[in-house]
């Protein structure tokens, strides 16, 4: 039996906004990682812990739809969204990266 991966197609990218006052500021928005590769977005991180994520699923095959993935464990483990937290069963609640990209 294949392992079960984590699929998650939607994240959270880094733009650039116009400041009150001049210059920009960072921001992150959530967006569809499919919509976000069309974009050229180029950083990317968990839209539910904020931890570090992996790009996958970019095979550009008819059908194939992009998607991320947790880099570290410990984020899928207690990420609202993550594949380890979700299979769980101790009750445990989830909570923000250890190593948030910021
Ligand atoms: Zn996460």
């Amino acid at each position: 039996m294949a392992a079960e991966r984590e699929k998650i197609y939607d994240c959270e990218v880094k733009r650039r906004r116009v400041k009150v006052g001049g210059g920009y500021e960072p921001f992150w928005k959530v967006k569809a990682v499919a919509e976000a590769l069309a974009d050229n977005d180029t950083e990317f991180r968990c839209k539910d812990c904020f931890g570090e994520v992996k790009l996958l699923g970019r095979t550009g095959k008819a059908g194939t739809v992009p998607y991320v993935e947790h880099k570290v464990a410990a984020d899928s483990e207690f990420c609202a969204n993550g594949l380890l937290f979700k299979k769980a069963t101790d009750g445990r609640e989830s909570k923000v990266s250890a190593k948030p990209v910021e």
